[in-house]
């Protein structure tokens, strides 16, 4: 998957794109025995890791290639897209009232150039907290696109007629409260996109388990223990040191279905 995130704040991206699991998804070392079954073109390896203005500039064409990562990160500054001398991308609102709102010329000149640069067609995407309110559904829907472009507002938001013109695109809130910018709900975004990502996970942290997934069948996951065995006077439950498979399943299926019941009883329908 290719992602283009199209922001005024680059630089708030690089500590997420350059940790953990979100980091992970583009390095090409994870995928290093794929690339040693079938040799990277100098073309894929160039396509792995994260390319923009404030991040490693590893990739000019984001086409990953069969030996290359999952996925590939490019940030596009959008005022890279100004047209005018001092690089302003706001201006206050027609009708009055308070705060700036993003041009639409250097956002539909961003969007443009980001997709000419991969033929693959992108599933467009604005962070807005009007659109609609992102779920474990949504997100699976998501990964499974080639390509995503997401666009991060800021000050009051972008103009109108821009976000019309760029449709077919998917307006995606975080949850009902409001926040500086869509730079933190694109992280979001991505980071529970490409952990759904095959290859991204290793088998021991699947995805398919967790709450609200397919595993889950959509409820909240089980309670997790590790070692000690005993903590401050707390013992794990009995069961999950039994070593009977079938027990622990329906032990987990039950104390997932009690804390779906008792935390989330909108999840059972
Ligand atoms: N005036 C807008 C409104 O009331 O709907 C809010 C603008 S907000 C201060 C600036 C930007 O932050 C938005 O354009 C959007 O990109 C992002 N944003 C803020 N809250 C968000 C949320 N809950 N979900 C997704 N994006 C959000």
């Amino acid at each position: 998957m290719r992602i283009d995130i199209l922001t005024l704040f680059p630089e708030m991206f690089a500590s997420v794109l350059n940790s953990s699991i979100v980091k992970r998804a583009a390095d090409p070392a994870l995928h290093a025995e794929r690339a040693a079954a079938a040799p990277a073109s100098p073309e894929d390896a160039a396509a792995s890791g994260i390319s923009g203005s404030s991040a490693n500039p590893a990739t000019p064409s984001g086409l990953p290639g069969p030996s290359g990562p999952p996925v590939s990160y490019h940030l596009v500054d959008i005022r890279d897209y100004t047209t005018n001398k001092h690089h302003k991308v706001d201006r206050p609102p027609f009708g009055g009232g308070p705060g700036m709102v993003i041009q639409c010329q250097p956002v539909w000149d961003a969007v443009m150039a980001a997709e000419a640069q991969d033929p693959r067609p992108a599933t467009r995407v604005l962070m807005t907290p009007q659109g609609r309110r992102l779920d474990q559904a949504a997100v699976a829907a998501l990964a499974t696109k080639p390509r995503v472009l997401i666009i991060a507002g800021h000050y009051e938001g972008i103009d109108e007629r821009v976000i019309e013109k760029l449709a077919p695109i998917e307006e995606v809130s975080i949850g009902d409260y409001v926040l500086s910018g869509g730079e933190l709900p694109a992280m979001v975004l991505v980071d529970a996109m490409v952990r759904l990502i095959p290859g991204v996970l290793g088998d021991e942290t699947s995805a398919h388990h967790d709450s609200f997934s397919g595993g889950a069948k959509g409820l909240l996951d089980h309670p997790h223990y590790t070692k000690p065995r005993e903590w401050m006077g707390m013992s794990v439950p009995e069961v999950l040191l039994s070593g009977d498979h079938a027990k622990i399943a329906k032990w987990r299926e039950e104390q997932a279905r009690e804390r779906t019941m008792k935390r989330r009883p909108d999840l059972l329908g």
